[in-house]
């Protein structure tokens, strides 16, 4: 299955070109303060499928580049990222001053990952808005990783159960010397979409071709089995410093050919298996006095 959030509040499920709005399956879920630390959708997943494809069934579909799509994910209780898992990434960030700032760039085994701000994520309806334009700021397309269920101190051989689903993931970066949590937290820069391919659809996400462009021109080109620590010893890794919950996204890494974007760019972002959406980059708004 492969499931939407587009227009604000809509949930729906993609079929070919079209999106069915199911979202009268929502009225299941009923949640009072305080809130959850995860997603309800997706930590319900499995107990509302039956009802979702039911709905999906009985409505009219709209084409999906029309809807607005937005991050697929609602609530995700946290972002998890990995920097430097590819190879070729860490090679060039090595030979590159403006990415790599100092100690910034060991081996992933040595830096483990990092958070960042769930308040930074957006679908790509919404776009990139640049929030510092006198500063170099780069793509960074990465398989993005939903989890299903909890998940406590798993082994590596049983994280894919944990899975819910994959979507692709674009992790916005401001080069530069603060910390990762700091320069990749900003409004918009983590970017979800078009939609989450449900794990029974992907059983293997070890390898998928990844492609962005920026204004129709190839800038990253790989494919998930060039990554350094792999998927399932990931989530492994991440489990073992904290319970991942159903909802929570993890960004396994870029790989080579990271750029800077600007205002008026359009960024096209492709993986196997999942689909392709296209993400505006604009200027922020003035800020609300
Ligand atoms: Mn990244």
């Amino acid at each position: 299955m492969r499931l939407c959030r587009f227009a604000e509040d809509r949930i729906g499920v993609v079929r070919g070109d079209q999106v069915f709005d199911v979202s009268a399956a929502l009225t299941a879920l009923s949640y009072h303060y305080p809130l959850p630390r995860f997603d309800p959708l997706i930590a319900h997943l499995d107990k509302l499928r039956a009802d979702i494809e039911g709905h999906a069934d009985q409505t009219a579909g709209r084409p999906s580049a029309e809807v607005g799509l937005a991050s697929p994910v609602a609530n995700p209780g946290k972002i998890i990222a990995a920097p430097v898992n590819y190879r070729k990434h860490l090679e060039e960030a090595r030979a590159d001053a403006t990415i790599h700032h100092q100690k910034q760039i060991d081996e992933i085994q040595r830096v483990g990952l990092f958070l960042k701000a769930t308040s930074s994520v957006v679908g790509p309806s919404q776009g990139v808005a640049i929030r510092h334009p006198d500063r170099r700021t780069d793509h960074e397309i990465e398989l993005a990783v939903v989890i299903g269920r909890p998940a406590d101190r798993v082994s590596a051989r049983s994280a894919l159960d944990y899975v819910a689903g994959y979507c692709i993931g674009l992790d916005i970066t401001v080069r530069g010397p603060e910390e990762r949590s700091l320069r990749k937290s900003i409004d918009s820069y983590t970017v979800l979409g078009p939609w989450v391919v449900t794990s029974d659809e992907l059983p293997d996400p070890s390898n998928l071709d990844l492609t962005l462009t920026v204004n129709g021109e190839i800038r990253q080109k790989a494919n998930t089995h060039d990554l350094i620590i792999g998927i399932a010893d990931l989530i492994a890794f991440a489990s073992s410093f904290y319970t991942l919950m159903p909802g929570d996204v993890l960004l396994t890494g870029t790989p080579e050919g990271v750029a800077p974007i600007q205002a008026g760019d359009l960024m096209t972002a492709t993986i196997a298996g999942i689909g392709s959406m296209d993400i505006g980059v604009r200027a922020i708004d003035a800020p609300r006095s």
